[in-house]
């Protein structure tokens, strides 16, 4: 039975101490001590069982939740919260939280326990036996104290707290909050938890239960990731911090990666009391509601008023939160809704000062306001300015849905196990669509749609386009099924609605506006009817303080309408679209040039605020273009009959034809000519990935031929752009139209196995191939070799720091054996063994061209290097090997040296950061001898000593160490 299970029961009173000991009997089997459990939790009344609910409901991995039907009342945790007046009582309470922050710091607890004279050294002793894990010490050591009264208990929650604040003086970290100040708390959280228990977009279409759906998204640090993926704790904890003196932890991501929804997880754990308990109270805010705020606030208003108002001593309660910033959390969600950009120019240092909102938002993400309480801010990747980004104490990407979570979103979606697996089967049929789904946003909608995309054959959806006409589809005819349609389209039957949510969307779009007052509907004249659609959803206000307001169910909608309006209507200024297309103007107004009649409510503050920056703008208008691209392709042609004259839509789709060709084109001319002797290189600039992901949406391969046959270089650098499945798919579809080989660089980005095997279809025009650092896995490689072993000109490929393992190392070296024209391999940072390379030398036995190979970082050791190197003898062609950081010791050493001997080839060897002792050097040595080929051999940071490393290099003056 879960240790943990039984500590969040005991914390939450379900059971009493003696309840929790006699649970766990040592040496009976685990399933009487469950059904123990659940006889004496039966005993014990409803409310017990609600709180064990709730409690397994936690614990629970998710797979095995979904099966499980829990009640509504089985989601409050929090009830039992109550505060406790004794140490004793404050251990048991927080018990789980306990067990976590004591890792690492048993020793100093124990040495506390022993000079306050709590413990005896045999105490100390028995909690530190080594047969136990830290967690299972944790717990001894809370057990012990539990024995020794509240004395003892007050010293180790006080060592605790010393950790947490050692900024502090001793007096100040007892923290014994008021009771005024404990109402707050409880009131803030029920409000938090009644806020975040539904899924919050789509409110008007459903009311999903946040439990029910989530799954978790791909979490990463943003700087190089060498933590592997990162839990929502990790968020605020302490790992991958890049300034610990800032207080702002940024989420980014996409449009629809799920940034909101995430927050609205972290808030609801936060109010049962399961996460973030380091946090006394957690204050949500959303910049869209934000925006609306017009009057100028002081801190103290901004929290009471946005979050959750004081029943009474706002002062005290105020003061208690300026006194303990370090357990005070903001969240701020959307900061690229903001309608102005980050800026540090205005100071404000004072938490009673009025100033704008967004003078407070900026300072407080600066740390000049209350500093010191930490705060979580979302936004989309494109908005995040260099400005802001030094201000962060660490910045983590949201990174979609893994295969995995497509497949358990789905299950968890659709509660029938045959639907789900019926919807689960389209989708992989259809692998472009499968690439759209790891963004969760599409993923929903896919899900959402899957009668249509069941029920369809030929015309399945491709593009994101697709994805979101078929959601219009979906929704216009289920909220009028067939009544007057008289051989109508189902589009020209809801033009009306279509064009009215259409302005609204497009008018909001380019003046940053994303919640809309009665008067802003009226003004475009949306009506009651439209509004019933679900693409308009109520929007909630926390402040309360406006009438009734809407919002488009996701912004990625209000894009899709905004472009539909484009399209279709007649009324649209001539030079929207190549404005829209036209990056560097973007900031001085595509507002200006389309909208004589803008929202009359706002209009002069619209016209104040244009001047200032117009952050939020371009990665919404970028959105939108892509989805015009997608409308005007002639795919779609035939929706338009009808609904407008077919000569104004093609003039458009010329237009959008033109504006592509035009934007690639001024990419290929900004690309330096290269120096002499080198090739020639582009770096890809942010807005090229846009550009071909609007190739894409429009699916006619002659714009982009015509758009890529200029394009004359020999190497593609797309580092660092943000680039996933979907974006793999454009970018193949683009590239397969290029007249040259190419290198493609695509290192640290997001490609996983699903974009792999998205860019097969450009393979034939690639010559080398980088993915360092891309989450790919052996399954990845085993299609991707597949298919490059059948492209003539395929010579390179670059896979460091991935999850490869030996699982794949016949498929490399299969292609070794298969491809002789193949030149440079690099797998380092992978998970290979002895095993894996035994494999691989297979495949060299049999190869004549490689000339390097690259293994840093794997655990070949010894008998995996004999391998190589015994393969590697007969090699004319290698040059240059690394084998660093491998565990390779003499013995490696040894048949190295018998390469050396043999090979007429080799130039350069890497053994750096191997355990090669002074035998192994020797043999080195003797093998040089007769080798006038190889300029160098790295030995740096093995087992040698200063003296022996001197000595050797001596004798050698090749050895570098
Ligand atoms: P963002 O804030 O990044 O634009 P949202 O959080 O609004 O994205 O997510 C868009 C939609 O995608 C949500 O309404 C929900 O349907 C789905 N979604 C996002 N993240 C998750 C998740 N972790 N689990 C389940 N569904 C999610």
């Amino acid at each position: 039975m879960d240790k943990e299970f039984l500590d969040i029961l005991l914390a939450k009173g379900a059971l009493i101490w003696e309840d929790y000991q006699n649970i766990q009997v040592p040496g009976r089997t685990l399933y009487t001590n469950a059904r123990q459990l659940l006889d004496l939790v039966y005993t014990k009344g409803v409310d017990t069982c609600g709180l064990f609910l709730a409690a397994l409901k936690l614990a629970l991995p998710e797979a095995q939740a979904v099966g499980l039907s829990f009640s509504e009342s089985c989601s409050n945790l929090q009830e039992n919260d109550e505060c406790q007046s004794t140490s004793n009582q404050t251990l048991l309470a927080q018990r789980p939280s306990l067990v976590h922050k004591l890792q690492g710091c048993v020793d100093g607890v124990l040495a506390a326990l022993l000079d306050s004279g709590h413990f005896s050294s045999a105490d100390c002793d028995e909690v530190r036996l080594p047969i136990y894990t830290p967690t299972q010490q944790a717990r001894r050591l809370l057990d012990h104290v539990r024995s020794r009264g509240d004395l003892a208990a007050s010293v180790l929650l006080q060592y605790i707290h010393q950790k947490q604040e050692p900024g502090l003086p001793l007096n100040q970290r007892e923290l014994t909050p008021p009771k005024e100040f404990l109402k707050y708390q409880k009131k803030l959280s029920s409000s938090v938890s009644a806020q975040a228990c539904f899924l919050s977009t789509y409110a008007g279409t459903s009311h999903m239960s946040l439990d029910d759906i989530y799954t978790d998204g791909q979490l990463e640090l943003a700087e190089v990731n060498a933590h592997g993926p990162l839990g929502l704790e990790d968020i605020v904890g302490l790992v991958g911090i890049v300034n610990e003196e800032a207080d702002t932890v940024l989420v980014s991501g996409e449009a629809g990666s799920g940034k909101s929804t995430l927050l609205q997880r972290l808030h609801l754990l936060w109010a049962r009391g399961v996460a973030l308990q380091d946090f006394l109270l957690l204050f949500p805010f959303s910049c869209r509601r934000l925006n609306s705020e017009h009057n100028e606030l002081s801190v103290q208003e901004l929290l009471f008023q946005h979050c959750c108002w004081p029943d009474r001593n706002q002062e005290e309660i105020f003061q208690f939160i300026l006194d303990h910033p370090h357990q005070i959390l903001f969240t701020f969600d959307g900061l690229d809704e903001l309608k102005q950009s980050f800026t540090d120019e205005h100071r404000v240092c004072c938490p009673t000062q009025r100033a704008p909102v967004h003078v407070l938002l900026f300072n407080l993400i600066q740390g000049s306001l209350m500093k010191g309480v930490q705060k979580v801010v979302t936004s989309r990747s494109e908005a995040v300015s260099p400005l802001l980004k030094k201000h962060l104490r660490k910045e983590v990407v949201l990174k979609g849905f893994s295969p995995t979570g497509i497949d358990s979103f789905v299950r968890k979606h659709h509660r029938d196990p045959t639907v789900a697996a019926k919807v689960l089967e389209s989708m992989q049929a259809n692998t472009a669509l499968l690439g759209l789904c790891h963004s969760p946003v599409l993923c929903w909608i896919v899900s959402q749609c899957h009668k249509e995309l069941l029920g369809c054959g030929e015309g399945s959806p491709k593009t994101i386009t697709d994805v979101y006409l078929m959601i219009l589809q979906h929704f216009l005819q289920h909220q009028s099924p067939l009544k007057s349609t008289m051989g109508l389209g189902w589009l020209q039957e809801h033009l009306k609605t279509v064009l009215l949510l259409g302005q609204l969307a497009f008018e909001g779009i380019t003046s940053t506006c994303y919640i809309f007052s009665g008067t802003d509907l009226e003004a475009c004249g949306v009506t009651e009817k439209d509004i019933c659609m679900v693409f308009l959803i109520k929007s909630k206000d926390m402040s309360s303080t406006h009438s009734k307001c809407y919002e488009f169910s996701h912004v990625t909608l209000q894009c899709f309408f905004a472009a539909l309006f484009i399209v279709l209507s007649s009324n649209t200024n001539r030079s929207v679209i190549p404005k829209l297309f036209e990056l560097e103007n973007r900031e001085t107004g595509l507002t200006r040039v389309c909208f004589t009649a803008c929202l009359p409510s706002s209009d002069q503050q619209q016209q104040a605020s244009e001047k200032e920056s117009k952050a939020a703008e371009t990665p919404n208008l970028q959105i939108t273009a892509m989805f015009v691209s997608g409308l005007l392709s002639q795919r779609h042609q035939n929706l338009w009959l009808h609904c407008c004259p077919s000569a104004a839509v093609e003039k458009k789709a010329r237009q959008v034809a033109r504006c592509l060709s035009k934007g690639i084109q001024k990419h290929f001319r900004s690309i330096p000519q290269p120096v002499q002797g080198e090739k020639k290189s582009m770096h890809a600039m942010p807005d090229f990935v846009w550009l071909i992901k609007c190739l894409y949406e429009m699916q006619e391969s002659r714009i982009a031929k015509d758009a890529m046959s200029k394009l004359e270089v020999d190497h593609l650098k797309l580092t660092y752009c943000n680039i996933g499945p979907v974006e793999c798919t454009a970018l193949a579809y683009v590239l397969q139209h290029l007249r040259n080989p190419v290198g493609l660089q695509l290192d640290n980005n997001s490609v996983g196995d699903v974009g792999v095997e998205q860019l097969l279809p450009c393979m034939h025009i690639c010559n080398s191939l980088y993915l360092r650092n891309n989450n790919i896995t052996d399954e990845g490689i085993r299609k991707l070799i597949a298919k490059v072993i059948q492209c003539d000109s395929f010579q390179k490929i670059a896979l460091f720091n991935n999850k490869l393992t030996d699982a794949c190392m016949q498929d490399f070296s299969y292609l070794l054996k298969t491809k002789q024209v193949f030149i440079s391999l690099r797998l380092g940072n992978n998970n290979i063994t002895a095993e894996g390379a035994k494999q691989l030398a297979e495949g060299l036995k049999a190869n004549q061209t490689l000339a390097y190979l690259g293994l840093w970082g794997n655990r070949i050791g010894d008998a995996g290097t004999e391998a190589l190197a015994s393969s590697l003898e007969r090699s004319n062609s290698l040059v240059w090997l690394s084998l660093v950081g491998n565990g390779v010791g003499s013995a490696g050493a040894c048949a190295l040296a018998n390469l050396i001997r043999k090979s007429t080839s080799l130039q350069e060897l890497w053994l750096t950061e191997n355990c090669i002792t002074r035998t192994g050097v020797e043999c080195l040595i003797q093998a040089l001898k007769h080798n006038t080929h190889v300029t160098s051999v790295w030995l740096r940071n093995n087992d040698l000593s200063l003296e022996d490393a001197e000595e050797m290099k001596q004798l050698e003056s090749r050895l570098i160490f």
